[in-house]
């Protein structure tokens, strides 16, 4: 595997030095910085703080699970051509450790290192372990946001005001949505407020906005849900009358189909809400393909069906 990664890497530095990068300052020539992320979110983030002097690559595209990413021979690349790095953190890309170890000449940065401890949940399934899906409660992913517009102030202090003026100004935005997303929840009678998804990536959005949530599989997505999962998940839906269980774009949806013929075999029928984007955004040029719209889309989804709306989602199979 060392082998690999450094034959690897000494294909992407030959490769590098073929490359011309494209100037982001017209009077100074001075290139544009080479921005690696390897969720969609965090891309852009970077996007909106970097503006026209950071150069983004994402490297996991929509439908994607981050658990489960290995980084290809052309990710090797892609990330050695990087000026700055970034990583979510707390074992997301738990198949990447190695990669992003070995690329030593690099700001390589965890965008969640600056969410203080406290703030952070622990794994239902891995006592030790942090719950990595900070994003889903947006006051998080501000400070994430924050994290990120210094590193870029530190990487290229000569534009650091230029960095902060972008973040102010998407930071306003992603605290208007946060206020969205809450008037939205508090809308929904306080028995309805819960959330069954296709894997446990929904909790910081259930302490932020008030919902229980309860996932088929565990954290990561690594372990299949077992039978008795499914089984104890129905006798609650049915028992409760929850009206919509949701499917989640970067996980198959067999799971949430075969608790939804659980629940029937109850004698409750309980709707596919549509469909979520957890640890994925949606296709770029779509309102989903943002952060933001995410964001929006989720909490639409979520408060429609739970509402007993159905949702008009285009995604919505
Ligand atoms: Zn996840």
């Amino acid at each position: 595997m060392k082998l690999l990664v450094k034959t690897l890497c000494l294909c992407a530095i030959i490769f590098f030095a073929g490359c011309s990068r494209k100037p982001a300052d017209k009077e100074t020539g001075k290139s544009a910085i080479r921005v690696v992320a390897t969720i969609g979110m965090i891309a852009d983030v970077a996007k909106n703080v970097g503006g026209e002097r950071v150069e983004v690559a994402g490297l996991m595209g929509p439908g994607i699970d981050p658990h489960l990413y290995k980084a290809s021979a052309g990710d090797v690349r892609v990330l050695s051509q990087a000026d700055i790095i970034l990583y979510n953190g707390l074992h997301l890309e738990a198949k990447m450790g190695d990669i992003l170890h070995h690329m030593k000449n690099k700001k390589v940065a965890a965008v969640s290192g600056t969410v203080p401890e406290e703030r952070l949940l622990v794994s239902q399934k891995y006592a030790d372990a942090p719950d990595p899906h900070i994003w889903f409660d947006v006051s998080l992913w501000i400070i994430v946001a924050q994290n990120i517009c210094d590193i870029f102030a530190e990487y290229d202090p000569e534009h650091a005001d230029y960095y902060k003026s972008n973040a102010e100004a998407y930071i306003r935005q992603m605290s208007e949505l946060d206020t969205y997303v809450k008037q939205r929840a508090l809308a929904l009678q306080e028995d309805r407020r819960v959330l069954i998804t296709a894997h446990d990536a929904f909790h910081y959005f259930g302490k932020a906005y008030g919902f229980e949530v309860y996932g088929l599989q565990g954290i990561s997505t690594e372990a299949e849900a077992g039978a008795a999962d499914v089984r104890k998940l129905a006798d609650f839906i049915a028992a409760r009358k929850i009206p919509a269980i949701f499917v989640e774009s970067s996980i198959p949806r067999r799971n949430v189909e075969a608790l939804q013929a659980a629940v029937q075999s109850r004698g409750f029928n309980v709707e596919i809400g549509g469909e979520l984007f957890s640890d994925a955004m949606g296709n770029s040029g779509t309102p989903e393909g943002t952060y933001i719209g995410m964001v929006r889309h989720n909490i639409d989804t979520i408060a429609d069906a739970l509402a007993g709306k159905k949702s008009e989602s285009p995604h919505k199979e």
